[in-house]
């Protein structure tokens, strides 16, 4: 249980599916998407409709989508996982525009399927990513099944909402011109790719830590003090996407140079450093000597 039972989310307007036709493309910035794409053979997610290179048949339907229902409580989101992922953006929000001046609220797709997007295709299969263009984040949260199934991470409502948390990290980097100032330059254990996703898992972190202050109209908090189960499945999640981890799974071996978003250690040591020291502590990830990030 992470939200309070009796918080009132039924002001995410925002919220909506998206389901359409599957366009291949890339683009985006996934926290997992990396996984299909290494592992995803081995792993049993099915590539088809991104290696395909185009539409996969019927689905024309536009990007756009149903209301989620019975999303209203607290309670409503602690059983609902698209309604869990739908709330969250009330409390993102909130945390956000406290901390950055002019604040711009990212859309969130909650996706049903597939959707083609400006990035590429969204489907549980890429994972969740943030697509710049279209300042949206894209979440399949049958993808965390997935997490379960694929790769034994327990992915419970915290690790969800850490990685809610760190595609709202992404939207918050293109919005103030982090991503500008740190241009994709390859991959590597020191690229801007590894720090850019670092500081993801910071601002994840330094969100999570201060996430009961976010307080629905009545002034009940969203969410409830994270336990420590909670915090230690949230790590555990951080560490199932290092890409050592990843690259050992699919492989076998780990090779540091084709690294594109940390390793498990420093994906967990940067969630755990903005959970502990908050956003003060999430500009060191573009700035660290290699062996500190
Ligand atoms: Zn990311």
């Amino acid at each position: 249980m992470t939200f309070n039972p009796d918080a009132d989310v039924s002001g995410n307007t925002a919220r909506r599916r998206g389901r359409g036709a599957v366009v291949a493309g890339a683009g985006g910035v996934g926290l997992l998407g990396i996984i299909a794409l290494i592992a995803g053979p081995l792993l049993g997610i099915d590539l088809t409709g991104l290696l395909g290179g185009g539409a996969t048949g019927g689905g024309t339907e536009p990007a756009g989508g149903s209301v989620i229902e019975d999303c209203l409580t607290g309670e409503d989101a602690n059983e609902n996982v698209d309604c869990r992922v739908a709330a969250s953006q009330l409390a993102l929000d909130g945390y956000w525009e406290d901390h950055v001046e002019g604040y711009r609220p990212p859309q969130l797709i909650i996706v049903d399927g597939a959707t083609s997007t400006a990035c590429g295709t969204a489907s549980n299969a890429v994972g969740p990513f943030y697509c710049p263009p279209e300042e949206t984040v894209y979440i399949d949260p049958t993808f965390f099944d997935l997490m379960q199934q694929q790769f034994g991470a327990s992915a419970g409502d915290l690790a969800q909402l850490y990685i809610v948390g760190h595609e709202w990290g992404h939207h918050i980097q293109y919005t103030t011109g982090v991503m500008d100032a740190y241009p994709n330059n390859g991959t590597g254990p020191d690229s801007n790719g590894v720090r850019i996703e670092l500081q993801a898992d910071c601002y994840a972190g330094a969100w999570i830590g201060q996430m009961t202050e976010e307080k629905d109209p009545d002034g009940v908090p969203y969410l409830q003090e994270p336990t420590e189960a909670e915090i230690t499945d949230a790590l555990n999640a951080a560490n199932t996407v290092g890409d050592d981890n990843i690259q050992e799974q699919s492989s076998g071996s780990v090779n540091p140079e084709s690294f594109t978003h940390g390793s498990s250690d420093q994906r967990q040591g940067w969630f755990a450093s903005g959970y502990k020291y908050g956003l003060d502590v999430c500009a060191d990830p573009l700035t660290a000597a290699p062996g500190e990030l």
